[in-house]
């Protein structure tokens, strides 16, 4: 054990600074978090792989630069966890899958090397639903993952890995994918911060693609600063990502700091009494704008009619393209292979068949299957097409609205997190929360989600959901700073001081892999 149990507690900013004064060396860092992954990882299982010697390497590197006075990257020694949808030299990436079980990349993603050009020693990948397609981790072929504030609930999903590590204390720093919501609906659901930058803002090299037109990576975090560090950290030109954008990063971390909202514009979008939302979540979401107005901003409602068709949009988009990515799982190159007759005479059609059958679970099948539908010769125009003309009429939407306002703001989900297995045999149901957060990511626009407080009904954390056009990313972080500052201020703490301390005891609930 370390001399400082509380090292796991502290943001990632105050890492920083602990380790720059040398009060603690970047190795005890990272045996605080190890530690607490050997506590409490049994019950929530939000890593699928550890690196113990490889953090712990690169914690000794750190350690000798800073003793040899070598200029260090402000983060440099303070810990991060990657959800395993990035390619990782030395660690398995699996995509949540059994296609990729065991499968060892041999390049690093464009995010993953950054981090280790700037020395954060990489504790492992986390959990997510399979290819990052779902919203509680259920889907994930290797187990759920629980939420920490309820071992009874879902951490949210796609990237319920990346959420639960940070609201476990499991790592200060995480790296989520989100397509359509998979970094800020779990971080609100689990009381933590998670941006999805402008679209291009982050390279996707090396990150395995479920639909490229609507993938982007991005930080979480447990404070706004130490996702805007996060941020700075991954974000910038990439020439392998050819969607990257060439321009310089928005100022995240001074506007983090700056967290001032006087004459701001906000715009409500949803109204403030949507039906279908969770009252706690309404609640919590209205004292929001209140504080916001307080603080000097300007608060009006916005329509964005095109929104209620966003997620029928996405549905057909998301399942084309990744129909379209998914087909290079062919047992070919790489990956699972099962060959039907053991022998070898199968062919190579009925490998890749029976590969694909034994290595997707439903809902991946699910999606494969109404995707190549979606594209079809007869079809493509009146599902994929006109899917992709509801896509303009939202990008319009919000082109509209930003001409009124600076931002848009709405709950980052309809309600809390619910229990595991409530709403996994109901596809539908589970698409339908996605509501609020899809529209970013069919116009590219930036999107982040703070805590805000929580429901009275379950005692749960509700997250807020800023929303600021293209390249003006620094302004989610103006806004969930001022937010964010509000609420440690009137509660004397943060929000996970109040998370109840992860039981160990094993939780009985049954999901689909267990049942
Ligand atoms: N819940 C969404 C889906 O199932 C989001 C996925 C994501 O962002 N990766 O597609």
């Amino acid at each position: 054990m370390t001399d400082h149990p509380d090292l796991v507690r502290r943001s990632a900013a105050r890492l920083a600074a602990d380790l720059a004064a040398r009060d603690v060396s970047a190795v005890e860092v990272v045996r605080a978090h190890l530690d607490r992954m050997d506590a409490v990882d049994g019950a929530v299982h939000a890593y699928l792989h550890r690196d113990d010697e490889g953090a712990l390497a690169t914690a000794r590197e750190v350690d000798a630069a800073r003793a040899r006075g070598e200029a260090l990257h402000p983060l440099a020694g303070v810990p991060v966890a990657v959800k395993d949808v990035a390619c990782t030299v030395g660690q398995p990436t699996t995509a949540g899958s059994k296609m990729l079980e065991g499968w060892m990349p041999p390049y690093d993603a464009t995010v993953v090397e950054r981090l280790r050009a700037a020395g954060l020693p990489i504790l492992g990948k986390t959990n997510m639903d399979e290819f990052a397609m779902g919203s509680s981790t259920e889907h994930s072929a290797y187990g759920v993952t629980r939420n920490p504030w309820d071992l009874t609930r879902v951490p949210g999903g796609s990237g319920g890995g990346s959420s639960a590590v940070l609201a476990s204390f499991q790592a200060p720093l995480a790296v989520g994918s989100d397509t359509g919501g998979s970094i800020r609906q779990p971080a609100a659901v689990t009381g933590t911060v998670g941006t999805k930058p402008t679209y291009g803002g982050v390279s996707r090299y090396g990150v395995i693609a479920l639909a490229s037109s609507l993938d982007q990576i991005g930080p979480c975090a447990r404070t706004v600063l130490d996702t805007a560090l996060l941020h700075e950290v991954l974000a910038g030109h990439d020439p392998r990502d050819s969607t990257s954008i060439d321009a310089p990063v928005p100022p995240v971390v001074q506007a983090a700091r700056r967290a001032d909202v006087a004459g701001l514009r906000i715009g409500v979008v949803g109204g403030r009494d949507a039906t279908g939302y969770q009252p706690g979540v309404l609640a919590r979401f209205t004292e929001a704008l209140d504080r916001l107005e307080a603080a000097g901003a300007t608060v009006v409602d916005v329509a964005c009619p095109h929104f209620d068709y966003a997620v029928a949009a996405y549905y057909l988009i998301l399942p084309s393209e990744a129909s379209s990515n998914l087909a290079r799982y062919d047992a070919m190159r790489y990956g699972l292979r099962v060959d039907p007759s053991r022998g070898g005479a199968s062919s190579a059609e009925q490998v890749m068949a029976a590969s694909r059958e034994a290595g997707f679970g439903d809902e991946v099948k699910r999606r494969i299957i109404l995707g190549t539908y979606a594209l079809s010769a007869g079809y493509v125009d009146a599902y994929y097409g006109q899917a992709q003309r509801v896509r303009t009429l939202v990008a319009h939407d919000f082109a509209a609205a930003f001409e009124q306002v600076d931002v848009l703001v709405s709950p980052t989900t309809p309600t809390t997190a619910y229990p595991i297995g409530e709403k996994v045999d109901d596809p539908l149901a589970m698409y339908r929360l996605d509501v609020t957060t899809i529209p970013a990511n069919l116009a590219g626009v930036p999107g982040l989600s703070v805590p805000v407080g929580l429901a009275d009904e379950d005692g749960l954390p509700v997250g807020l959901q800023v929303l600021a056009p293209a390249m003006a990313d620094d302004r989610l972080y103006t806004v969930a700073a001022a937010l964010e500052r509000d609420l440690v201020d009137a509660w004397g703490a943060p929000l996970l001081d109040r998370a109840p301390e992860v039981s160990t005891s094993p939780v009985p609930t049954p999901t689909r892999q267990e049942a």
